[in-house]
Parts: structure tokens; sequence; C-alpha cells
């Protein structure tokens, strides 16, 4: 995608601060952190989100993102982290060429990623389940 910025990036077209690169993904560091070490994990083709990248290609990002952490948890170091991944406008995604997030977590960081816990009511329950499973 020729007005992809990410396309650029992850292709060495626009410079990033490079934590790790190989032949499908670079991984970069986050232009606006919500922690001190947030990486983003990006392919080098373009795929909109999770449902346009091949599953094959998925397994990978997850095997860089363990990978990462593993490397930064002791290097930052960091107390816990988030893989975050959004997709669609209403989950927060603004950029879209799929990317995985690894956010560095610190004990009282405030970051503010985690969402306060509803309840699961029967009706939805049943539902969800009946819609989810048919569509299966
Ligand atoms: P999302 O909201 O999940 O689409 O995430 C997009 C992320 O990309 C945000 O965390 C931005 O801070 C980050 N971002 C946007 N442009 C750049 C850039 N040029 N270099 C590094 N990070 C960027
Ligand atoms: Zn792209």
């Amino acid at each position: 995608m020729s007005d992809c910025i990410f396309c650029k990036i992850a292709n060495g077209e626009i410079p990033s601060s490079t934590l790790y690169e190989d032949e499908n993904f670079r991984v970069i560091l986050d232009l606006g952190p919500a922690t001190k070490g947030h990486a983003l994990i990006l392919p080098k083709a373009h795929y909109a989100d999770l449902t346009d990248i091949p599953d094959e290609l998925a397994g990978k990002a997850v095997s860089v993102a363990k990978k990462v952490v593993k490397a930064m948890i002791p290097a930052l170091p960091c107390d816990g982290y988030n893989v975050v991944q959004n997709n669609g406008p209403a989950a927060g995604q603004t950029v879209f060429h799929y990317h995985v997030h690894l956010i560095p977590r610190y004990e009282n960081d405030h970051a503010g990623i985690l969402w306060k816990p509803g309840t699961l009511s029967d009706e939805d329950r049943e539902e969800i389940l009946k819609k989810a499973s048919a569509a299966l």
C-alpha cells in the first residue's frame, strides 16, 4: 500500500527506532508510548487487521512477541507487560496496517490499559453463545 505509513516504516523507507528485524517483521518503538519501552510489531507486508493477516504470519508475530518481551523484561526492567492488538476504530485502531503492541508495565504506572469488569447476564450469555456458535 503506497500511502500506508507502517508499510513505509516496516520496509525501511521511513527511519524508525528499530529494536528487531527479520524477513517478515520490523519491531519499532512507538512514538506515542503508553509506557517506557512501548514497542510495535509490524509485518513488512500490508494487512489491515487480524482477519486479513494469514494464520502462519499471525503465528510468527506471536513468536516475535515472545522473543522481544523475553529480552525486554530484564533489559528495561519492567514488572509485566500487555500484548495488545486493536482492530477497527471502535477498538482503538488508528493505523490500518496490522500491528501488535508490546506494552511494558510497571507497578502503579496508571497506563489505563485495563477495563472495568461488568457482569455477564444470563440473557447475554444465551444470545452470544447461540449466535457465535452458529457463525463458527
Ligand atoms: P493503534 O491505535 O492500535 O492503531 O496503534 C497505532 C500506534 O502507532 C499508536 O500507539 C501510535 O502512537 C503509533 N504510531 C503512529 N505513527 C507512528 C510512527 N510514525 N512511528 C511510531 N509509532 C507510531
Ligand atoms: Zn501498510
